[in-house]
């Protein structure tokens, strides 16, 4: 009951999410100043998020700590997405099953048979998978429990962690991952040591360039930073990465091999990438009952999807 209790008040409006944080200078460019971009998320919930003033990477602020994180995977993050029990539902199968086989067709003219292949945050197993079928020898990591256990019934490896002494590898790919870290750059940068001089680096995460939805309907608890092209590419740089010109970019969707390249973030992004963002006040967009259908539509999918098993 106590935890029924607990998933209903993750769908309160205008309440606070359950931590303290605390605040913290910018993870990519160790800067303080911010533009503020919004109050709330797309629950409506209290969330503050901010524009590192000094390279334009977006996070949220206060940032929650390590162990408030924790506690909030443990207890909403399967609810507010997709995985409730062992088995993730069908939709999402679906939309991964596809996005695996465009990412081993965009890899395929770089990597031959017997390929060395890290997925890093390999979810449900669905790449691992297709790597496999395609001749390379995969491994993911994946900390979230269920996901790995789903993968591993798939006949794929899957680490809970990074192991000791991993790789060196031909290729690592990470979708959909970055948004979720505390410090993605380290993590980058422990990414980039593990992949052979040759090698190359797929990394993809949510585009928060301009867009027409209201900006706080573009924000997560669960995603703690936000990227532009501009940012990914920063944070790349900050690990010795840049864009290889061999594979076609989509926005921050990119391949990236190790180079000499220098970190410079670029002070005037901040203002350009608030301004891709629609201010729109949530209580008025509530009034005018904007937030209704969408709102409906997207807390009866949760609901179906986390009680089929
Ligand atoms: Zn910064």
């Amino acid at each position: 009951m106590a935890h029924l209790a607990r998933l209903a008040a993750g769908f309160i409006p205008f309440t606070p999410y359950p931590y303290r944080g605390r605040h913290e200078p910018c993870a990519l460019c160790g800067g303080a100043e911010t533009l503020p971009l919004s109050a709330h998320d797309r629950r409506l919930k209290r969330l503050g998020t901010v524009i590192c003033a000094g390279c334009g990477l977006i996070r949220t602020d206060p940032m929650p700590t390590e162990e408030e994180l924790a506690e909030y995977y443990r207890h909403h993050y399967r609810m507010d997405y997709q995985l409730v029990g062992t088995k993730p539902p069908r939709r999402h199968l679906v939309r991964t099953r596809a996005e695996a086989a465009r990412r081993v067709a965009l890899l395929a003219p770089v990597l031959g048979p017997g390929a060395r292949v890290l997925d890093y945050g390999s979810g449900s197993g669905e790449f691992l998978q297709a790597g496999a079928a395609a001749g390379w020898a995969m491994e993911g990591v994946e900390p979230g429990e269920a996901y790995a256990a789903h993968a591993r019934r798939l006949g794929v490896t899957v680490h809970a962690a990074l192991p000791e002494g991993a790789g060196p590898y031909d290729a690592i790919t990470s979708h959909h991952v970055f948004e979720h870290l505390r410090d993605p750059l380290a993590v980058l940068r422990r990414l980039a040591a593990v992949l052979k001089p040759g090698g190359v680096l797929y990394l993809s995460v949510p585009d928060m360039g301009p867009n027409p939805r209201p900006a706080f309907d573009r924000l997560h608890f669960a995603h703690v930073h936000g990227f532009v092209p501009e940012t990914l590419d920063l944070l790349a740089a900050g690990a010795g990465l840049a864009p290889d010109p061999r594979f076609p970019r989509e926005r921050t969707t990119c391949v990236y091999r190790p180079a000499e390249v220098a970190f410079r973030p670029d002070p005037t992004l901040a203002p350009r990438v608030r301004a891709g963002f629609r201010m729109v006040d949530p209580i008025r967009h509530v009034l005018t009952l904007g937030w209704l259908a969408p709102g409906l539509r997207r807390l009866s999918r949760d609901l179906r999807d986390s009680f089929r098993r």
